[in-house]
Parts: structure tokens; C-alpha cells; sequence
């Protein structure tokens, strides 16, 4: 019999393999911080042996969930201003806020609550873009969870930098201590077309392309956003952002509410992933993505 630390028993083992394998009743098999098996708890039973047997009293088991977009620290802001659109919640009240009150600890107080009431959901990894990234990333490794952590970048002065040269500084160090941690994916994050310049927007990609590592950020979440790329820059947001190299990157993109067929097919091109945020989109009224 094959020694392993854990059996979990008397499941509903949802594999979400590519044959979507189930096993009812199911067991799971963990040895260190590794599955070694997952199959019909009477199998398992005959082929491991198991330090600690814990029955799951008919519970589903399955791999966690993934939130693919957050800013987890904002838990500590929520209810503070509602009922506003996406400019004059951000502008006015939220990035204000924040140049006052964010800060390490802030961040890092944020981000457990966050990650308890994601246990709680499960949730067990999830894609975050905020200011002290680094803390961040902490914290959640702290909690045993999962995250791709990207620190923002961005033209306005921010809780943790003056400039985007300073931020951008900071994201190539982070990007460098972080790369290869078991549970965080160091990233950097452009926060939006409207928030970046031009030259913000090259510089992150190179940086994304240089470590190959993920790039986040919020692309077409307002018809206002692509209304105002249309005047200023002739374009609508996507082909925009592929003329600064942004898709050059492994780009995860929020939102996407206000993009059409040719933009997706751009978005498929180039592989980028979107994260469609139904929530959020209806708390700002923003639209309703074309998923
Ligand atoms: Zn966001």
C-alpha cells in the first residue's frame, strides 16, 4: 500500500478533467501539497494508506474556483460610494480615498478579509491588480491561497508611487523577487487606456514580455471610454491598445462590456484572456458584456 498523508472520503469528486470525470462516492488522495489520486473511494482505499482519513459527509470536492479579477484590498471600501458611474466613482471618490488612506497595512488587512470570504466561497485562486502589490502577494501566500498579483501602473500619483516611472521601478523588482514562488505569479498592471499614456502602456508590455509574465487591465468597461478613444484617437479601444504592443503580452483584460466582432477577434488572435465582471458592470450600470 502506498503511503500518503490525507484521504478525503465519502465525495462527490468532481475532476473537471477534460472527460469531466466524476466519482460518486469519490475519495481524493494528497501526499505533501500534491493530489496523488483521485477515483472511487473503494479503490483508493485498497491502494493507499492514509495517515488521516477525513469523510466529507457526502459534500461535492472539486478543484477551486478562479477569480479572475479583483482589486481585494477594496474590501475594506466597500459601501462607500454607490449609485455612480465608473469615471466619478474612480475619479472622485475611490482614487482620492486611497491616496489618503492605503497603505502596507491597509492593504494587507484588505487582502485577508478577502481571502477568508474567498476560502469561504471557494475560491482558492484568483487574479488581483492594486497599489503595494508586494504586500499583497504576502498576505495571500500567508493565507495559502493562490494569485496572479500584478502592481498597477498608472500616469496620476498613487498611494505607493509619485510618478509611473517609480511604479514601474517597483513592478520590475517585485516581478524579479516573485517570479517562480510556488503559489504567486508576479505580473504588472497598465490600469486602463484612460489612466495610461502611451508611452505607459509600451513600457508595461516590454516589461510583461521581458519576464513572460501575465499583464492586467481594465479594457473597454465604459461605452463613454471607447466614445472618447473614437474621438481622440480615431479607433475604439482594442486597436488602440494593440498599436502600443499591449497584446504583445499575455494580456488579461477586465471587463470588455463595449467591444465589437472585430475586436474579439483581435482579442482571440493575439490569446488574451477576458474576465467578465457581471457584477461590478451592473453596480456602475457600465453595460452588459457580449459573452
Ligand atoms: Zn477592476
Amino acid at each position: 500500500m502506498n503511503p500518503i498523508d490525507l484521504l478525503l472520503t465519502n465525495a462527490i469528486v468532481l475532476t473537471m478533467d477534460e472527460q469531466m470525470h466524476h466519482y460518486e462516492p469519490g475519495a481524493v488522495a494528497v501526499k505533501g501539497d500534491r493530489i496523488a489520486a483521485a477515483g472511487l473511494e473503494k479503490d483508493l482505499r485498497k491502494q493507499f494508506d492514509a495517515q488521516e482519513i477525513i469523510d466529507c459527509g457526502g459534500a461535492v470536492l472539486m478543484p477551486g474556483f478562479v477569480n479572475a479579477h479583483t482589486h481585494v484590498p477594496m474590501t475594506l471600501l466597500r459601501g462607500l460610494a454607490d449609485d455612480l458611474r465608473l469615471d466619478v466613482w474612480l475619479m472622485g471618490y475611490m482614487m482620492p480615498v486611497e491616496r489618503k488612506f492605503v497603505s502596507p497595512d491597509f492593504v494587507r488587512l484588505g487582502t485577508f478579509l478577502a481571502c477568508a470570504e474567498m476560502i469561504r466561497s471557494g475560491v482558492t485562486c484568483f487574479a488581483d491588480m492594486y497599489y503595494f502589490e508586494e504586500d499583497i502577494a504576502k498576505a495571500t501566500a500567508e493565507a495559502g491561497m493562490r494569485a496572479v498579483c500584478s502592481q498597477t501602473v498608472l500616469k496620476f500619483p498613487t498611494p505607493d508611487a509619485q510618478s509611473f516611472e517609480e511604479s514601474l521601478a517597483a513592478a520590475r523588482e517585485f516581478i524579479q523577487r516573485w517570479k517562480g514562488h510556488p503559489l504567486i505569479v508576479p505580473s504588472v498592471a497598465p490600469h486602463a487606456p484612460y489612466t495610461c499614456t502611451e508611452e505607459i502602456l509600451r513600457a508595461t508590455a516590454e516589461l510583461a514580455v521581458e519576464f513572460d509574465v501575465p499583464l492586467h487591465t481594465h479594457l473597454a468597461e465604459t461605452a463613454l471610454e471607447v466614445e472618447n478613444m473614437r474621438r481622440d484617437q480615431g479607433m475604439p479601444v482594442i486597436p488602440y491598445v494593440k498599436k502600443q504592443g499591449l497584446l504583445d503580452a499575455k494580456v488579461l483584460a477586465a471587463h470588455c462590456v463595449h467591444i465589437d466582432e472585430g475586436e474579439m477577434r483581435s482579442l482571440l488572435h493575439a490569446q488574451a484572456g477576458v474576465a467578465h465582471n457581471p457584477s461590478s458592470n451592473l453596480k456602475l450600470a457600465s453595460g452588459i458584456a457580449p459573452v
